[in-house]
């Protein structure tokens, strides 16, 4: 029972466990708060859920008491694994996974359907996005995932906005995003410099498929955001043996635009036009 555990403040306290700022550790100990964060991903009730990053473990307890119908923690810090347990003796709906979730496959490790709700490390949270939203086929229902305000800002930005780049056009080219709630730095245990924000991504109907390509594109356009399209894809062109006027005509992109004015929907036209 999930209610007979010491609560998250006295957790910490029993076990010693002092933040890790190598490891991007800043907790939530408010159980109230993490139960209103899992809700973001309701229905949770029929659905495994994995979570990076558990730490002490308020937000996992949220999961469960919401309704997962499984959740799979997977934390690299050893000093965890005690208080994880006995959330997992207590759920009895709960594995725990010891390493780095960059090297897990979470497709292969939970079964469908599957939502992914963590509080990110700052540290590695935008690379895990990227890997999620590009793999295909799509492995996931819902990403509920907590970020830097300003991480959050650059997954929702419009064309147009300063946050909008490469991490929009991706994200937005297989989910609709948005920023659910924000969350400010005094409420994690340690504070963080900066607030965080939860961002909601749920899938397109008829999402863009063809990602490694729009990711070199996206890197091509953006790694130079204050360029026109011209020559900001000019070496581009050139490695894939394309004649840049002709490309961007089938495109439909003006040769004068800068890249941060084209809606996603222009990326996913130059990739096709290739
Ligand atoms: N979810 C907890 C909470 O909200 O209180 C802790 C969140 S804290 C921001 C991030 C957690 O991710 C830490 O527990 C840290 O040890 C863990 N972590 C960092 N890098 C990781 C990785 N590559 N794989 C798995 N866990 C990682």
């Amino acid at each position: 029972m999930l209610d007979k555990l010491p609560t998250l403040t006295e957790t910490v306290a029993i076990h010693g466990l002092r933040a890790d700022k190598s490891l991007g550790q800043h907790f939530l100990l408010d159980l109230n708060l993490t139960r209103s964060i899992a809700r973001l991903a309701k229905p949770l009730a029929g659905h495994h859920v994995a979570e990076v990053g558990p730490g002490p473990g308020g937000l996992t307890r949220a999961l469960l008491l919401e309704g997962a119908e499984s959740v799979l923690a997977i934390e690299m810090d050893a000093r965890f694994f005690p208080p994880l347990d006995d959330i997992a003796r207590a759920s009895g709906k709960l594995t725990v996974h010891h390493g780095d979730a960059l090297r897990l496959d979470i497709a292969e490790a939970l079964p469908a359907p599957r939502k992914i709700v963590s509080n990110l490390p700052y540290n590695v949270g935008t690379k895990m996005l990227v890997d999620w939203v590009t793999t295909q086929p799509r492995f996931w229902e819902q990403l509920v995932l907590m970020f830097q305000l300003e991480v959050a800002e650059r997954i929702c930005a419009q064309p147009g906005e300063s946050a909008y780049g490469r991490l929009a056009v991706l994200c937005q080219s297989v989910a609709s995003t948005r920023i659910a709630v924000e969350v400010p730095a005094r409420l994690f245990t340690p504070p963080p410099k900066v607030d965080s924000a939860v961002v909601v991504l749920d899938p397109l109907e008829q999402p863009f498929t063809e990602l490694k390509a729009l990711g070199e594109l996206t890197q091509a356009c953006f790694g130079q955001r204050r360029k026109m399209i011209r020559a900001s894809l000019k070496p581009y062109a050139k490695r894939h043996d394309l004649t840049l006027a002709d490309w961007l005509e089938r495109a439909g992109v003006e040769p004068t635009a800068r890249p941060e004015t084209l809606p996603v929907s222009a990326f996913h036209r130059l990739v096709e036009a290739r």
